[in-house]
């Protein structure tokens, strides 16, 4: 298996990946697969295993810069160095130290991708105010949708995510952009719309981003909500929302050489079709189809359809 020279494999770093927000995104995971406060019905990491609040001490901050510093000098320059990963990284107790390590090594923007739970805690908003850009969600407008599209951890309530997302935007110079990810039939009536906006308006974000399951998800019945009511949605929301265009797959620059072990960091995090693999790669195509017969074949992943894509993601 050999290294690829474009993309970074380690144990924390992983792409730059395409994203469809941040463009060419450098992922820093700092928490194990599954640890979260949450396991939302959509979640395209899979169920949460440990359902928690608990902030552990979970990744070497040294090892993860060490990390980080060596794919930013391999390039290409990304546009964002993201905290996210396949959990939810606020539960990582060492976020503001690596948040402030990040920064002494490059002027990379930093971006961290949170479900926004643990913002009503002042250390977690500490540890996220280090960043340029914070992006926390809500995708419930009441109680019982909270409880059925989020599935959060005993205890944790929606009034009591409102009103952290609320003391963080009160104390975030940063840009803050919410998102809400809307599920067929579940978060997506006008009513349902109408009650999130209210509690949007409240919170006050910089921008509302509209989002829906275009990739396979936990749970396999979740539906995406088809474009022409995504828009409405967006409309019903205010004039900040907008819908997260789907993703347009940067130009490859043709290397021929790919490892079993970029595709494999990718889609452990991100199930993803041949064609964006290989816009986050920097790969061709044929190469990136090869690498996914063989991992394919040797029962290291595998594949479902979604939207009329074929989407690869690990066993
Ligand atoms: S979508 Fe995010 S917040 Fe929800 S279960 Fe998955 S990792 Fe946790």
């Amino acid at each position: 298996m050999q290294e690829s020279p474009k993309t970074s494999t380690g144990k924390f770093v992983f792409g730059p990946v395409p994203s469809r927000r941040l463009g060419r995104s450098l992922g820093l995971d700092i928490v194990p697969r599954k640890v979260c406060t949450l396991d939302c019905v959509y979640c395209q990491v899979g169920r949460t295993t440990d359902l928690t609040v608990r902030r552990g001490d979970f990744v070497p901050v040294a090892a993860v810069l060490a990390e980080v510093a060596a794919a930013l000098g391999r390039g290409p320059r990304p546009d964002y160095v993201t905290i996210s990963g396949s959990g939810e990284p606020t539960l990582n107790v060492r976020l503001g130290e690596i948040v402030a390590g990040l920064r002494k090594i490059t002027d990379v923007p930093v971006a961290i991708i949170t479900n926004g739970t643990l913002l009503g805690e002042p250390d977690v908003r500490r540890d996220c105010a280090g960043a340029d850009l914070v992006v926390p969600s809500l995708d419930a407008g009441d109680e019982a949708t909270y409880q059925r599209i989020n599935r959060p951890t005993r205890g944790l309530t929606l009034a009591a995510l409102v009103d952290g997302l609320t003391a963080f935007r009160q104390e975030f110079a940063g840009q803050y952009w919410l998102e809400v990810f809307v599920v067929a039939g579940v978060n997506d009536s006008p009513q349902q719309v109408a009650k999130m906006r209210t509690l949007i308006e409240r919170i006050n974000p910089d921008r509302v981003q509209v989002n829906t399951a275009t990739r396979p998800t936990a749970e396999a019945e979740v539906g995406a909500v088809p474009a022409v009511r995504l828009a409405e949605i967006a409309r019903e929301l205010g004039p900040r929302a907008e819908v997260i265009a789907d993703f347009k797959a940067q130009t490859a620059s043709g290397a021929t050489e790919i490892s079993d072990e970029a595709v494999l960091a990718l889609v452990a995090r991100h199930p993803a079709p041949a064609e964006e693999i290989a816009a986050a790669l920097g790969a061709k195509l044929e190469q990136v189809a090869r690498t996914l017969a063989a991992l394919d074949a040797a029962g290291q992943i595998k594949s479902s359809r979604r939207g009329g894509k074929t989407y690869y993601e690990v066993m």
